[in-house]
């Protein structure tokens, strides 16, 4: 099954637990991308050469809003990918009640093959392929995977070129540029209020508690901090090269500033390195794919011995993975809960951009948790209350919000 049809199998199975009535066509209405545009975008490489790259913009559903969602720059960001993802947004920004609706980008090309000046050239040509579609109050990119604040400065400086200075244009941009404070950080940050919401619901202290992370980029890396400054014990963490273990735990302020240096984490002193593979299969608390999508699948989940998978990477554990974990009685918490802390402050970015203000880092992390935890409660009352698990519990409020809307502006 491809992503964007594992994603529409578990809204089929979301929809049975949702208030609203809805009808079979409509369901369909609001689960299907409103907009898939197809860029192609030729750029003049180092070496003098032509290359065409092919870039997307889905935009999934506007309802409850402006489309939002990020850009991610990889070879498989294939259009049903990008499509799959698109949804995903719709769902999360419902369950997180901030007024957007859901989209996605993406180009196919590796970002670390590209030099600094193709990598800017690429990202102003696919904005200008595009432009027509984004706006403030349309649709506003961000940051994800391969993507970071740099690119978003390029794409809000190509979307000026043509309209003229327009920060709101996109979220996720350095802060001299009209970026938030705490944005950078907000993803990881939401993902360790949620790890902490668990603790305090099924009373586990954190320095008891032992995480594994899969991904070390604008995500994980900040899960590792921020959780670390928490006094979790991280036992391992990875990048798309390898995996590094030790089960007394990391000292992750030190491997930050190694892993900075080094870009890699070869030489780091008193871990053991080990694959992905393996990284996935050791026995911790709390596993946290930050990395990519479908890496908890049919070939592994049997294998997964920790007691919670918090999914910060968008789609980590497929439809067969879910049901596998669920039977050995480990608990999935869906990405549309769990990754939400970017959107939230991309939010807030909007929000300071319109009003051209800035908040500060208190005010950005105490809304940030705020969101955060009265949606985790929603997702753990509504689990308890119908007997779900929490990826449906989470799916069928975001459903809920959406189709609600979709009737008082008489879509339905
Ligand atoms: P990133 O490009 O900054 O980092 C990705 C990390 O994953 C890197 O450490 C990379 O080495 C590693 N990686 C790549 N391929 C891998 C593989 N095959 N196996 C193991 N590790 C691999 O990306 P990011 O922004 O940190 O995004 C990570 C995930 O989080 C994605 O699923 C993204 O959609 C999701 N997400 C990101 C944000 C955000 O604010 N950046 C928000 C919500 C969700």
């Amino acid at each position: 099954m491809n992503p964007y049809d594992e994603i529409n199998l578990k809204l089929a199975e979301a929809s049975q637990y949702i208030t609203n009535s809805v009808s079979d066509g409509n369901l369909e209405m609001i689960t299907t991308p409103w907009r898939e545009i197809v860029v192609s975008c030729p750029i003049k490489m180092d070496n003098g050469n032509t290359k065409v790259f092919t870039g997307y913009r889905i935009q999934h559903n506007a309802v409850r809003g402006p489309y939002k969602g990020g850009v991610r720059y990889h070879p498989g960001a294939t259009q049903n990918e990008v499509k799959a993802l698109s949804s995903l947004m719709t769902w999360k920004t419902a369950l997180v009640d901030i007024p957007f609706g859901g989209a996605k980008g993406g180009i196919q090309v590796s970002p670390s093959k590209l030099s600094k000046s193709e990598l800017l050239n690429l990202t102003k040509r696919y904005t200008l392929s595009i432009d027509k579609f984004l706006g403030p109050n349309t649709d506003i990119p961000s940051p994800d995977l391969g993507t970071n604040s740099q690119t978003m400065a390029w794409m809000m400086d190509a979307y000026g070129s043509v309209h003229g200075y327009t920060p709101a244009i996109v979220t996720g941009k350095p802060v001299e540029l009209g970026g938030s404070i705490g944005r950078d950080s907000a993803t990881g940050r939401g993902v360790v209020y949620i790890i902490d919401e668990i603790c305090n619901k099924f009373n586990l202290e954190p320095n008891n508690n032992s995480l594994v992370i899969q991904g070390f980029g604008q995500v994980g890396r900040w899960i590792a901090k921020i959780a670390y400054d928490n006094k979790y014990k991280i036992i391992a963490v990875s990048d798309v090269s390898g995996a590094i273990h030790n089960n007394n735990g990391i000292n992750i302020d030190e491997l930050i500033k190694h892993y900075d240096s080094n870009k890699t984490f070869d030489d780091y002193k008193n871990v053991n390195f080990i694959t992905n593979y393996e990284l996935l299969n050791l026995k911790c608390d709390f596993l946290v794919p930050a990395a990519i999508e479908r890496v908890i699948n049919i070939n592994n989940a049997n294998d997964i011995k920790c007691k919670y998978v918090i999914e910060a990477a968008n789609h980590p554990v497929t439809p067969e993975a879910d049901e596998i974990l669920q039977s050995k009685n480990i608990d999935v918490f869906p990405d549309t809960l769990v990754n939400s802390g970017g959107v939230i402050v991309s939010y807030f970015e909007w929000i300071q951009n319109l009003y051209q203000h800035h908040w500060e880092i208190e005010r950005v992390n105490s809304e940030l948790k705020k969101i955060i935890t009265k949606a985790f409660e929603e997702v753990y009352e509504k689990s308890n209350t119908k007997k779900i698990n929490y990826r449906l519990s989470a799916l069928s409020i975001g459903l809920d919000r959406v189709i609600h809307t979709a009737n008082l502006r008489g879509y339905l």
